[in-house]
């Protein structure tokens, strides 16, 4: 079908054949590249052809016009078209009717507008009713036409202040007025008089009339769909997912298949695997004399899949087939858009489907152990945050169930996004992002949602829907954003205006607690807590419940998938962790030592506190020793409890960092308890808290500065970490592998002074102990001085640290704590890509980050490098830290997972790349 020279902007697809195929996405999109896919296999497709992104990203970058040779390309491809289904477009005897859809590279629920049933008007209207032989048919094509065609491409839609647009609004008023339940129960002569209001509707909002020439409504609605790429709602999409601009959308024009046709036409949605749970299993759900959207859009309820086969077995059975053959060829979980005319089956569309991080990490696996991809594939497949879902919490049991037996269970909706999630409701987008913004956990309600209702579902732990089905725009995007949701609640009544809902007879009002059940579709009047998802419960959890989870599909998969990522990473994972119990929870993620323990944090604990603020508030050293003789034990129990946990993995243990106004105390009660302690005046210590205040204390007296200005702390913390490591050596025969980490480290000076102190007060006590324990003195690199000057500093450092927090403040010059300020203006000014202190500034914090790994190794070959700031635990942070080239990521335990698969990616894109 390729004609030859010259650039080709149209694609076709029609009996079998194919310009293009899978690999053409980019330029086809996601879609067409999957109809010229299908129609290749031999899947029946109706024909057509696709216009390539290309023109898309032509038309934007010149004043919105086309390439010279699109149109005679349309033309041809029509006229190919014609032949192809034999009836010719705008003929009045027997037209050809076509729908015009977007698809970029990769799909965007709901994000580009289609219009179905194009080249109709009052004179084709009625060839398609002859040929048809049914009058009702025509006429509903036609009123679908005129109303996608006036949303889409004449921008009719509800104004500011209408609840619903006006198309709506006049399908609701004459299914009054005709006492029709139902769309399928209005008829022809509804439907006829349904479009000349439609009509009437864009005359009066448009000022024109609507466009009756088929040739005009087909470039009308292909620019419509170029348009809409940039659209406000496929903007945010964009933002939200990271999509550049300007890859542009592809136009499919195709023929159309009727599954309004009657009773024994009909459309559907399926996929070839549980989205949700990813259990292998063909689900779907359909519609009979239904069209496009129907289902989607929740107008009726529709029907599981399985009820097909009574219907027409032989459809269902070939579909069957399809999605099997489908899913083997794509080797993927597919979703799959159908329809059926008259009895024939077609399928619409074929694509990965959007699926839980539950559905992705079962289904990568399953495909596995059925052969179809390697372990890799799986692991490259898994995004690492949806492995997030899997350690959410789920409802408390016993609460849930004194819930359930109090009847507070208000009614069942569809188990549309497993997981649990209680909050305050809010009715609409803003409500949602206003209350998000105060904090509040929220529960988005709304009839169904929209795309426009994006960023409020984004702002909720839940989204609650009244109408829709398991496929609903709500389902999709809150599976794909791992959010609970259930659909589809019949029940649910709600009232915009009032701002209220009922439930069978009980009433709620927006800032009400409510809780939603993801998994078996309940919606729970009041707050529910929550408890240890399946995985966290089979990692930590004892008794019968951890057995049950431990043989969970969920949990197998999961565990298989992690150990397939550890077959593949170079990077270590460590964790942050200061306390024996988060050190154990890190374990069971699969931690491999402690990357960052901070001292402080354990001074918080019982009884640290006053010993503490005793050493800060000491006039001289020989009290400072006093108080430090208190707090010696403590820390050193502290030390062993981590190391017991730890067993021979290293633990890095920052020496004290944080600015001392964290730790004085700030009420007269208190002054006067330490003053008492102390045996001194209350003055005398109130003077002294003055003295030590700072007016900006992340830049002042902390850090290595402390340990500099008070050695006897850093000997203090010093020998507590090894008598803790002499004494559980001895005690477990174990080996603790201490690392002594000095923060806050500008010049090398500092660290020699400090690293002296540590090397002798260990030489000390492994002479007093009589045993030897492994140890490491390193540094944090976390000023950009630090970083610049890492050849000197490696001198007195076994290993380097990157504290990506401190550092990125230090770089940017931006307080960490004030920067929510301003972070999301910068963002969305475009100033920044994403929050630099969520996401490494590779081009500026990780410039300093490769010179001082450069040097640092230059003059210490077998240093060791890895980074412990949050970025640690930040998919896209952990890939650079691949790149680096460094020895480990460090992050909290619940992001563990996370990294360890991101660290498997990381080598993936590697070898990918080679
Ligand atoms: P989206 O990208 O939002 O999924 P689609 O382009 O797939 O939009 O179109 C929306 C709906 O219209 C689909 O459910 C599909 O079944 C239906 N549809 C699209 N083209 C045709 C056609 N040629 N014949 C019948 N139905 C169609
Ligand atoms: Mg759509
Ligand atoms: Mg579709």
């Amino acid at each position: 079908m390729r004609k030859k020279g010259g650039p080709k902007y149209v694609f076709r697809f029609a009996e079998g054949k194919a310009d293009g195929d899978r690999e053409m996405r980019n330029l086809l999109g996601g879609k067409g590249a999957g109809l010229a896919e299908m129609c290749r296999m031999g899947i029946p497709v109706p024909p057509g052809f696709t216009i390539t992104t290309e023109v898309c990203t032509w038309f934007e970058s010149h004043g919105r016009k086309y390439p010279k040779g699109l149109e005679a390309e349309v033309r041809g491809a029509m006229a190919l078209l014609e032949q192809s289904m034999g009836k010719r477009f705008d003929d009045p005897a027997n037209p050809l009717l076509v729908s015009i859809r977007s698809g970029a590279r990769v799909s965007m629920p709901g994000m580009m507008d289609t219009v179905l049933n194009l080249g109709l008007n009052d004179t084709t209207v009625a060839g398609l009713a002859e040929r048809s032989g049914s009058e009702r048919f025509a006429w509903d094509a036609y009123r679908r036409f005129v109303q996608m065609y006036g949303d889409v491409v004449l921008g009719v839609r509800a104004a500011k202040g209408e609840d619903h647009d006006p198309f709506s609004v006049a399908l609701d008023t004459i299914k009054k007025e005709r006492k029709a339940k139902l769309d399928t129960d209005l008829d022809e002569g509804a439907l006829r008089e349904l479009v000349k209001r439609y009509k009437a509707i864009v005359k009066r909002r448009t000022g024109s009339a609507f466009p009756n020439e088929p040739q005009e409504q087909l470039w009308g609605a292909i620019t419509a769909v170029f348009l809409s790429w940039n659209n406000e709602r496929a903007d945010a999409y964009r933002e939200m997912n990271g999509i550049p601009g300007d890859w542009g959308t592809a136009v499919n024009v195709q023929a159309m298949v009727y599954g309004n046709l009657g009773a024994t036409s009909g459309t559907g949605v399926a996929f070839t695997r549980d989205p949700s749970t990813g259990e292998k299993r063909f689900y779907g759900e359909y519609l009979m004399n239904a069209q496009g959207e129907d289902v989607v859009a929740g107008i009726r309820t529709p029907n599981p899949i399985e009820e097909l086969r009574a219907v027409n077995a032989k459809a269902y059975r070939q579909l069957l087939g399809i999605q099997k053959k489908l899913e083997d060829h794509f080797r993927d979980m597919q979703d799959l858009e159908f329809t059926i005319e008259d009895g024939r089956l077609f399928m619409l569309q074929t694509r990965a489907g959007k699926r839980t991080g539950f559905a992705a990490v079962r289904i990568a696996v399953d495909l596995v152990r059925e052969k179809k991809i390697s372990r890799e594939e799986a692991v490259a497949r898994v995004e690492p945050e949806s492995l997030n879902q899997l350690l959410q919490p789920v409802f408390d049991s016993k609460e849930a169930r004194a819930a359930r037996r109090s009847g507070r269970v208000l009614c069942k909706g569809l188990n549309a996004g497993p997981g649990a999630a209680t909050g305050r409701i809010a009715f609409s987008q803003e409500e949602a992002q206003a209350r998000a913004a105060k904090g509040q956990p929220v529960i988005l309600v709304r009839i169904e949602t929209s795309p426009e209702d994006i960023r409020g579902m984004q702002a909720s732990r839940g989204i609650l829907t009244a109408r829709g089905g398991m496929t609903s725009h709500a389902a999709l995007v809150a599976r794909q954003m791992g959010k609970v949701c259930v659909a589809g609640a019949g029940d649910v009544e709600i009232d915009y205006k009032a701002k209220r809902m009922s439930v069978n007879g009980r009433r709620l009002k927006e800032g009400d607690w409510l809780s939603l059940d993801g998994t078996t579709g309940e919606v729970i009047k009041g707050e529910i807590a929550t408890q240890p998802s399946e995985v966290v419960a089979a990692l930590f959890g004892k008794g019968a419940a951890a057995k049950k989870a431990r043989s969970s599909p969920t949990f197998a998969a999961f565990k298989s998938l992690m150990s397939w990522a550890d077959a593949i990473r170079r990077l270590d994972v460590r964790t942050n962790a200061d306390q024996p119990d988060q050190c154990a929870t890190a374990l069971a993620f699969g931690a491999q030592g402690v990357g960052l323990c901070r001292t402080e944090h354990m001074f918080f604990g019982e009884g640290k506190l006053l010993p503490m603020r005793e050493v800060i508030l000491s006039e001289d050293e020989a009290g400072r020793k006093r108080a430090l003789k208190k707090l010696l034990p403590l820390q050193r129990k502290d030390f062993e409890g981590v190391f017991k946990v730890m067993g021979t993995l290293p633990v890095t243990i920052r020496t004290l960092d944080p600015p001392l106004h964290e730790f004085l105390p700030h009420d007269a009660k208190t002054i006067a308890l330490i003053a008492r302690d102390m045996g001194v005046p209350k003055q005398q210590i109130a003077a002294k808290v003055e003295s030590l205040k700072e007016l900006n204390p992340m830049l002042g007296h902390r850090g290595c500065r402390l340990g500099i200005t008070f050695p006897e702390i850093t000997r203090m913390q010093a020998q507590a970490i090894f008598e803790a490591a002499c004494n559980v050596a001895k005690r477990t025969k174990k080996m603790p592998r201490p690392e002594i980490m000095i923060p806050l480290v500008a010049t090398a000076k500092e660290l020699e002074l400090q690293a002296e102190i540590v090397h002798a007060t260990a030489a000390e006590v492994f002479a007093k102990k009589k045993i030897k324990v492994p140890y490491l003195v390193g540094t944090m690199i976390e000023l950009p001085r630090a970083a610049l000057t890492a050849g000197a500093i490696a001198k007195h450092a076994e290993f380097f640290s990157f504290g990506t927090n401190d550092l990125t403040q230090t770089t940017y010059g931006i307080s960490r704590d004030d920067a929510g300020r301003f972070i999301p203006e910068y963002v969305d000014l475009g100033i920044f890509d994403g929050d630099p202190f969520a996401r490494l500034d590779e081009i500026g914090v990780g410039r300093l980050m490769e010179i001082a790994t450069t040097e640092g190794r230059a003059a210490r070959p077998d240093i060791k490098i890895g980074i412990c700031g949050e970025h640690g635990g930040d998919p896209a942070s952990v890939m650079f830290c691949h790149r680096l080239g460094l020895e480990y990521v460090s992050c909290s335990p619940y992001r563990i997972p996370i990294a360890r698969l991101a660290a498997a990616q990381a080598v993936l894109l590697e070898r990918a790349l080679e």
